[in-house]
């Protein structure tokens, strides 16, 4: 099995209310490439500018993420994105974008990506997300995520998109901004109507629910104290769930609800540390270690 994902890779300005970091690594290409990678070998679709520091280069590649699809633009600047969060880890204000080598960027698939059986679209410009779903021969399972900034600036690239893709990554504001529904349930059922057969609502700090035609999964997130850094929660969610499934190669309702519950764990310690530092550190077998725990107080 193969996944390809498809995102950002940059740098990121943060602010909580206890620290800020100043251009530190992030991007949802490397957080969903980074949690993936403890179950597959994934391949990153991204730019960056000449800027960027080769020693995390080098961690991706120890991690066995596969970077010939990363464009290095010589003189260019790498992504940069701010983002700033008050008392409740679950709301975020951005306060600036600079898209630097993201302007025109069109991807070239390399030919060892085009036969993937997993794509990830992650969040980015949903024009870069389309031409990537033009390049790639029909993937069995293709997934998206998106921001309120691409429904309110591109959001017809973004329905179209929408259309071929089978699982679609969302929180709460976006899929009420895309169905025009207030309540989740109706909001969800909405863009189930829109393409994709499963909606993930992903809930922060309470989990994630899965809703699908007919059925629905909730998962909740590891309760975890210390929150010191809550970005990239959604794309390592992501990025476990997809690589645990490139991994068995089955995308069944259990084999999904176990994917689920490794989004989860995923999502938990990335946020336990600024930007990508976690993964330093994080092993397999503690990843294994909480999907046991939530499966035991899954269980009544
Ligand atoms: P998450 O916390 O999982 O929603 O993802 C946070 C990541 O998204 C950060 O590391 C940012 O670099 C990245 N990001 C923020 N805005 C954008 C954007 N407009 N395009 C691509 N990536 C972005």
């Amino acid at each position: 099995m193969s996944l390809v994902i498809i995102g950002s890779v940059a740098f990121d300005t943060i602010e909580t209310p206890k620290e800020r970091r100043e251009k530190i690594v992030g991007g949802s290409g490397t957080y969903c490439a980074l949690a993936a990678s403890y179950f597959t070998r994934p391949k990153l679709v991204a730019v960056v500018g000449d800027d960027f520091p080769g020693d995390v280069i080098a961690f991706l590649k120890k991690r066995k993420v596969d970077l010939r699809g990363l464009e290095i633009v010589q003189g260019g600047k790498t992504f940069h994105w701010q983002g700033r969060y008050g008392t409740d880890p679950n709301q975020r204000e951005t306060v600036r974008t600079d898209l630097n080598v993201f302007r025109g960027f069109r991807p070239e698939i390399p030919p060892s990506y085009k036969k993937a059986d997993i794509l990830f679209l992650a969040n980015i410009d949903p024009d870069v997300q389309e031409s990537v779903v033009r390049q790639v021969a029909k993937p069995r399972l293709t997934a998206m995520d998106t921001i309120g900034l691409w429904i309110n600036t591109k959001r017809e690239a973004l329905l179209r998109v929408l259309r071929q893709v089978d699982i679609f990554f969302a929180n709460d504001e976006e899929v009420r901004m895309i169905s025009g529904e207030r309540n989740l349930i109706a909001a969800g059922k909405k863009i189930l109507e829109m393409g994709p057969s499963f909606v993930v609502l992903k809930k922060g700090e309470h989990g994630a629910l899965i809703l699908g035609r007919n059925r629905v999964f909730g998962i909740l997130a590891y309760p975890c104290e210390n929150v010191v850094d809550p970005t990239g929660a959604g794309d390592s969610f992501a990025g476990g769930f997809l690589g645990y499934l490139d991994k068995v190669g089955t995308f069944t309702w259990p084999e999904i609800k176990r994917a689920a519950a490794y989004g989860s764990a995923l999502a938990s310690f990335t946020i336990e540390d600024f930007g990508i530092d976690r993964f330093k550190t994080l092993r397999l077998r503690e990843i294994e270690e909480r999907f046991f725990r939530f499966r035991r107080n899954a269980s009544f």
